[in-house]
């Protein structure tokens, strides 16, 4: 039985996506990118610039979001973290209210929502606990290629199927040797009458052992002189096709309820009907969709330092040391100024990110800059808050230290800070050098 605050707070979610939908319209900021035209909170058109308020209705499932990360995910975080148990339970939930898979088109049953609003979501409950919020944004990532470039029966058969139930899915790219470098990727996909048969492994796939279906990236073409853009094709593969094993769920510095996996390809046969768009698109299609997640990455870094700043926040207004509350010593009051300058400025870089995006224009130096730095801050404010907390903050009773070690990932995955930043300046560099 859900708690009469959620009921209430669904029904009113819902009401706002039923009257969005009967508007034609999608939730997102001000401008709608179709049309041109602005709308003001009333929803009559208004000539609204910049500005950084938010509508009605993204307060209001931010309202949502935030109320179920405190009190369905912070309370049982740290036991989630030492069990390492998958959090189906709170997934279920999560699903229940539209906390998930909120990008999926509304043609196939989803709520059709803007990056940006996802991002408002993401950022919520990564406060909470950002293992859940990784286990949930795995399925953004896996679903994306398909978005992006499904057919109507592809997008239909495995989108539909994840707004019936809370199913998982799953981006499967990287290998044991190839992270970095996806062109380097070994596993292989051979064409056999109407179907691919697929030999391989992945390594690092997160919801690896929980996911109903994957995208796939593997090389079609063996010739090495084909260019890294023409060599590689895209699958969506059902998780119980005969021939994939999946491995052990690894054991991890953080986020330790997310699913990890090394997975195994041998003789996978996929039907042709499974690729997307075509022999060949698939690198295109597999780095086109960080565009669209690293946003959402960047505002689950945003949420993890937004509660290591709030933790180290009352931390240091109960704490005295000679006399007086830490946060009066200058100190300590200039580290929490210097991690909320970091923890808003981070904010400011993934909403641009997502805004830019949802406008229909090309955002990979937006979303490059976004996850890096919201991933630098995330590891400096975690860390800066275990300072905070003094000998506490060493100590797993507290929460800080899950939140340094959680912080970590953000560097690695989605690309490593070194890859946005070869990103960046190739980005930045374009522009002068044209
Ligand atoms: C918990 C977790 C979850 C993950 N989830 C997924 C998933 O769902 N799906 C998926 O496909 N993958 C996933 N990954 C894989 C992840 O994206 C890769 O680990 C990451 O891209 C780095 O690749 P690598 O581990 O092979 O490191 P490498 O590429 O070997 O890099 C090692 C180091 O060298 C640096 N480096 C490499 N090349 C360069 C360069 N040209 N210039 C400068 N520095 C460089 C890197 O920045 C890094 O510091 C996950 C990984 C982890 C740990």
């Amino acid at each position: 039985m859900r708690p009469v605050q959620y009921q209430r707070l669904t029904m009113l979610f819902n009401k706002v996506i039923k009257a969005s939908v009967r508007a034609g319209v999608q939730l997102q900021r001000y401008s709608s990118p179709a049309s041109g035209v602005a709308a003001s909170h009333s929803g009559q058109p208004a000539n609204i610039g910049y500005s950084f308020e938010l509508t009605d209705e993204q307060k209001e499932f931010q309202k949502l979001a935030r109320k179920f990360a405190r009190e369905e995910i912070v309370p049982v975080a740290a036991a989630y973290d030492k069990s390492g148990e998958y959090p189906m339970p709170i997934i279920k939930k999560a699903w229940e209210l539209g906390l998930m898979n909120g990008h999926i088109p509304q043609d196939y049953g989803g709520m059709g929502l803007s990056i940006f609003d996802n991002c408002l979501v993401t950022e919520e409950l990564a406060y909470g606990c950002t293992g859940v919020q990784t286990a949930i944004e795995a399925n953004s990532l896996g679903q994306m290629p398909v978005i992006l470039a499904g057919s109507e029966a592809q997008k239909s058969k495995y989108l539909g199927r994840m707004t019936e139930e809370p199913l998982m899915c799953a981006y499967c790219v990287t290998e044991p040797g190839a992270g970095s470098d996806v062109a380097g990727l070994k596993t292989r996909a051979v064409k056999m009458g109407d179907e691919y048969v697929v030999n391989g492994q992945k390594m690092w796939i997160t919801n690896g052992g929980k996911a109903n279906w994957y995208f796939l990236l593997a090389r079609t073409n063996p010739d090495p002189k084909c260019s890294t853009g023409k060599a590689f094709t895209g699958f969506i593969v059902d998780a119980d096709t005969p021939g994939i094993q999946i491995g052990r769920k690894e054991l991890n510095m953080g986020q330790r309820c997310s699913d990890t996996r090394g997975i195994t390809f041998e003789d996978v046969r996929i039907p042709k009907e499974n690729v997307l768009i075509g022999e060949g698109a698939g690198f295109k299609i597999a780095m086109g969709a960080f565009d669209n997640t690293r946003p959402p990455v960047a505002a689950g870094a945003t949420g993890l330092a937004q509660r290591a700043l709030e933790e180290a926040t009352n931390y240091a207004l109960e704490r005295k040391t000679f006399g007086k509350a830490i946060a009066e010593h200058q100190a300590v009051s200039f580290l929490l100024a210097e991690m909320a300058m970091k923890v808003e400025l981070a904010r400011m870089a993934y909403q641009r990110s997502a805004w830019e995006v949802d406008q229909g224009r090309k955002n990979t130096y937006y979303a490059s800059i976004a996850k890096a730095f919201a991933g630098d801050i995330a590891n400096q404010v975690a860390s800066d808050a275990v300072q905070v907390f003094g000998g506490n903050g060493f100590n797993s009773e507290y929460p800080v230290e899950k939140l340094m070690r959680d912080a970590k990932i953000y560097q690695i995955y989605e690309g490593t800070a070194q890859i946005q930043r070869l990103i960046i300046a190739r980005e930045h560099l374009g522009r002068y050098m044209k």
